[in-house]
């Protein structure tokens, strides 16, 4: 394991319910890098981020997952967040009797593993929140209920507040009008500038690129990471679909 990378993954096989999903996937992700991946429905992408956050739900069959210097396969998923795994769902969550505040706040503690004072909190909360044009009374709803397209930022809004070593973006901008994508991507370029964090960043759509550094982009296929290229890849699959450059 090279000190400038923060993951290392090694022909990763996971299955989920007696299903094969992932068949062998390589994966390296630098230090302060941020990497796409793209790929048709189905292929494996999401799997890829919940095998990585240690979702219990999928199995690790054969292959290595390497974070930081430290071989994580094994480990439950919330020791692996308190290391710096973040992944934002797909579809987040609804929790009715939680607050967005305090699930933040009970978050950060779990990591930190000490008190964190009110008023700071509160302070970074509020800039944060105002970085991604987030009404404050969010703050104070109970998480993602009724955030409806709030839900995305609500999720960008943890990224920030928790500085994950390696955040884990899936399908962030789906759903999203222009406005709501800017924000989202305003919100992920302050996390590269920063907190100096990873990016894995799955995503159909090229929008919420187009303000950010890109340094790697990969195709995923049936299971295994088929292609590698730079910004340009991402480029190509706009014009020429995901057949013509798979091969
Ligand atoms: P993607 O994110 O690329 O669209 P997914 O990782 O969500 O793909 O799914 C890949 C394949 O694995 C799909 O065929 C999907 O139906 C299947 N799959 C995903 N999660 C599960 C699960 N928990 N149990 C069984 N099959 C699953
Ligand atoms: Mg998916």
């Amino acid at each position: 394991m090279s000190e400038k990378n923060i993951l290392e993954i090694k022909n990763l096989h996971v299955s989920a319910d007696d299903k094969d999903i992932l068949r062998g996937v390589d994966l390296t992700i630098g230090k302060n890098e941020t990497h796409v991946l793209m790929g048709p429905n189905g292929t494996g992408k999401s799997t890829l981020g919940y095998a990585i956050t240690g979702n219990p739900h999928y199995i690790v069959t054969e292959g290595d997952i390497i974070f930081d210097g430290e071989n994580i396969t094994e480990m439950p998923v919330n020791e692996r967040a308190k290391k710096g795994i973040f992944l934002s769902f797909q579809n987040p969550l609804e929790v009715p009797g939680i607050t967005l505040s305090a699930f933040i706040r009970s978050a950060l503690e779990q990591k930190s593993g000490k008190r964190i004072r009110l008023w700071d909190f509160k302070k970074k909360l509020k800039e944060t929140m105002e970085l991604l044009s987030m009404d404050e009374s969010y703050a104070e709803r109970d998480l993602n209920v009724g955030f409806s397209g709030g839900k995305k930022k609500a999720e960008i809004l943890q990224m920030l507040m928790l500085e994950p070593k390696l955040a884990i973006l899936d399908e962030t901008d789906s759903g999203l009008d222009v406005d709501a994508v800017r924000t989202v991507s305003k919100g992920i370029h302050a996390y590269q500038e920063k907190c100096k964090g990873s990016l894995l960043i799955i995503t159909h759509s090229t929008r919420i690129l187009e303000s950010l550094k890109v340094d790697v982009t990969h195709v995923m296929e049936g299971g295994r990471i088929v292609k590698n290229g730079d910004a340009s890849l991402v480029d190509a699959i706009n014009e020429n679909g995901f057949e013509q450059i798979s091969e």
